[in-house]
């Protein structure tokens, strides 16, 4: 018997919009509550998504307190932001995974490789264990090759959201199995497939 099919849902750029770095001026994750705004459709189009029978799941690679430039609890309070807007919507995900590694970050704990930060598949394969989910029908759908390359390291299908913010995140990725300008599209695309 195989398992439920998954959409992976990338955050940053996909669920929610960036937010200027101060120093370099690229758009990068919110890092407080008040920076949190839902991008336009992606209440209706996750909705339409759960309708069609996908078990929604985050995986969100979530750097910035390893970097020190935020605390634990700010970057907990953002993220419950972001599920307390979707649930307004009437959206619930199953699980919503955070990475909060990073390579080269300064504080210890939370530095150096892991499994779970995308491309790695950890957080996909983790989630898959746990809901029994069937990794070969679902997506993974993320702005950046990080995402696709996750994906692909799990053994998902992918979808690249062509998010203007982050396209210094794109271009060097194997090419998506689809490419879509935003969440809807994407899930126009993989619905109507
Ligand atoms: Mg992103
Ligand atoms: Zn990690």
């Amino acid at each position: 018997m195989t398992g439920a099919r998954a959409a992976f849902l990338d955050r940053d750029g996909v669920l929610n919009e960036g937010v200027p770095d101060p120093e370099t001026g690229l758009l990068e994750s919110p890092l407080h509550p008040d920076e949190v705004r839902l991008l336009p459709g992606v209440g209706e189009a996750l909705a339409r998504l759960a309708d069609a029978g996908f078990v929604l799941v985050g995986v969100s690679n979530q750097p910035a307190v390893a970097k020190g430039k935020v605390s634990l609890e700010e970057l907990i309070a953002t993220q419950e932001r972001v599920l307390e807007l979707l649930a307004a919507e009437g959206v619930n995900f199953a699980t919503f995974k955070l990475c909060l590694h990073h390579p080269e970050g300064i504080v210890p704990e939370l530095s150096g490789s892991c499994e779970c930060r995308k491309p790695a598949p950890g957080m996909l394969l983790e989630a898959a264990a746990e809901l029994a989910l069937d990794l070969g029908s679902s997506w993974m759908i993320g702005d950046t090759d990080g995402d696709v390359g996750a994906g692909r390291n799990a053994g998902t299908k992918t979808v690249l959201v062509e998010y203007p913010g982050s396209a210094h995140k794109r271009g060097r990725a194997e090419d998506p199995d689809l490419r879509a300008a935003d969440l809807p599209a994407a899930v126009a695309a993989i619905v109507n497939g």
